[in-house]
């Protein structure tokens, strides 16, 4: 067995995927979620733990979990296997696999990140880490919260992860790239973040992949300072916290969203788990969709002045649009999350979260305080400001509710709200993926998991199947035919390696055949499909038969269709045993 036949069997694609994707169990065999990989409201996405295969019946996204591993971590073959190996302890071959040029830089990558977050942390311990470590004790942030978060402190000296890099032999092309040091003009390096405060930036499977660093003097600029992008750092797809935040996400099912590192560690020291931060990037798709893996239920909370007010605003137009249910979590008394948590306690904050707002309802206070809502043009004017937002409701039953709400809160008529909105509703286009439906046979469906299922089924139909010419009229032909060719090579006959060997069409078709339902049929369900099959076969014949027949006597032929219409009743066993 090679060393991905071996990964494969060790893991469990259900826990795996269900690391990334809200899952619930299906039936004996399956789980099923919405599928990470399109914007869609109805579960499609299917899990298979007894062919260890995912496949979405809406965009036909399917594969192995090392293939699902690649896809939502947006890595190479090499490194979702050293990634599973990593995860599941499963010791790599000593051998070293091949890794091409791209995957071996991201890997030295994260290795200079490891030890830049060693370093970081011990400078924070040490003599040089002083001032940081009073700025954490005037935050009030306790010495087990700075373990968990590996906060750290980058020195003044501008030289310290250069070295370290050196020393570890790193070339400096690698060191360049990671986004830990900068080149000056006459070619030498100095690292990118001085006396700064270091928080590590994770991707969702928990490494390392930036940092942000928080200026301890008054005159450093700016405030915050962010990892440049490099080969493991994409801003636009990663949330602060999401590797700690997301299994209680899924639990809880919810996640509050907050704008800052500070903010996030607070929340989170209150007792809050699911809690990630943008970090003061504006929310992009990639980000709410990762969100959108968890949970559906967001809670904003971001700052009380009016820049995290028209922050909060911008994020939810994206938020709606993923059919997200987002709800305001507002706090009192001009303070932001971390604040709240610290002064006012997990019990005060735990009671704004259990009573924010939704939406819908923030929205039209915000644009109520703007308008007079006494005269026609304030109530229009808020009406006006609120439609973006109904429209970016995918949902046209959601849609009309919330019209209907939004009727009764801001005080108007309901028919003025509903006209108002009418059009938005009409301008909106459903984005539906539509897939041709495929009719199997249920015969067919029944043949198929006994083919690609048990060895002991497969044995039992096999022959029969081979000499069946019913088969070859089949919409699944070509999967039979896989089937078949893998059996004569020998090679070892499982649903994987059928898929593996066929186009897309195909391979949609077998996932409808072995995925969609559970389907274990008993010796008697295969025989009898095998039975139902071959009368297929047989009454296409007939029908051929006498459709000769008919032309040989327009033809004039009587003698030849003679001598076919006697080989009718061997044929037709309705016919059988007359005269
Ligand atoms: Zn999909």
């Amino acid at each position: 067995m090679d060393f991905k036949e071996q990964l494969k069997s060790a893991v469990d694609i259900s826990t795996v995927v269900g690391e990334y994707v809200r899952l619930r169990k299906s039936g004996t065999q399956r789980y099923m979620g919405l599928c990470p990989f399109h914007n869609e409201k109805t579960p499609s996405f299917t899990v298979h733990v007894v062919r260890q295969f995912y496949k979405c019946f809406s965009c036909g996204a399917g594969g192995d979990v090392l293939d699902f591993v690649m896809k939502i971590e947006g890595i190479s073959f090499y490194e979702a296997l050293k990634l599973l190996a990593e995860r599941y302890g499963i010791p790599m071959p000593k051998r070293p696999l091949v890794a091409d040029e791209d995957s071996r830089l991201r890997e030295a990558i994260f290795r200079m990140h490891e030890l830049a977050l060693e370093s970081f942390r011990a400078s924070l311990a040490g003599p040089m880490g002083e001032a940081a470590r009073a700025y954490l004790e005037r935050r009030g942030v306790a010495a087990e919260t700075t373990a968990q978060f590996a906060l750290g402190y980058s020195e003044r000296s501008g030289r310290t992860l250069l070295r370290l890099f050196e020393h570890h032999g790193f070339p400096s092309a690698q060191i360049e790239q990671s986004g830990l040091v900068r080149k000056r003009d006459d070619g030498s390096f100095y690292d990118y973040f001085r006396n700064r405060l270091m928080f590590p930036i994770h991707n969702e499977s928990g490494k390392t992949i930036g940092f942000g660093g928080r200026a301890l003097a008054a005159d450093d600029n700016p405030k915050y300072l962010n990892s440049p992008e490099t080969p493991i750092y994409r801003k636009s797809s990663v949330l602060y916290n999401l590797h700690r935040a997301k299994e209680a996400m899924r639990k809880e099912d919810r996640v509050i969203l907050v704008e800052g590192y500070m903010d996030a560690i607070g929340v989170t020291a209150a007792g809050f788990r699911p809690v990630v931060a943008s970090c003061g990037t504006a929310l992009t798709a990639q980000q709410v969709q990762a969100l959108k893996r968890h949970t559906q239920k967001i809670a904003v909370n971001f700052d009380p002045d009016a820049a995290g007010a028209n922050a909060a605003e911008r994020s939810i137009n994206l938020l709606l649009e993923e059919s997200m249910h987002v709800r305001i979590l507002e706090l009192d008394g001009e303070l932001d999350p971390d604040e709240y948590c610290k002064q006012r306690g997990s019990a005060a904050y735990q009671e704004r979260l259990e009573g924010a707002k939704g939406y819908f309802y923030w929205m039209a206070d915000r644009a109520r305080s703007k308008h007079d809502m006494h005269s026609t043009e304030g109530v229009v004017a808020v009406l006006e400001a609120l439609r973006p937002a109904v429209q970016r409701i995918s949902d046209r039953l959601e849609r009309m509710a919330v019209a209907n709400d939004l009727a009764g809160y801001i005080g108007v008529d309901r028919g003025v709200v509903l006209d108002s909105f009418r059009k938005a509703v009409a301008e909106r286009q459903e984005k539906a993926l539509e897939r041709p439906k495929v009719e199997l046979r249920p015969d067919e469906r029944v043949l198929l998991n006994a083919l690609v299922g048990e060895p002991e089924m497969r044995s039992v139909v096999m022959e029969e199947l081979k000499s069946m010419e019913a088969i070859d009229r089949l919409p699944s032909r070509r999967i039979f035919q896989a089937a078949f060719a893998l059996e004569a090579t020998g090679g070892p006959l499982s649903f994987q390696e059928v898929n593996s060997r066929l186009e897309e069409g195909d391979q949609n078709l077998l996932a409808e055949a072995v995925l969609r339902d559970d389907v274990e049929s008993s010796r008697e369900e295969v025989m009898a499909a095998v039975q139902s099959m071959r009368r297929s076969g047989e009454q296409r014949r007939v029908v051929d038969l006498r459709a000769r027949i008919k032309e040989l006597e327009r033809a004039g032929n009587r003698e030849e269709a003679l001598r076919l219409m006697a080989e009718l009743p061997k044929l037709d066993p309705a016919m059988r045993g007359r005269k």
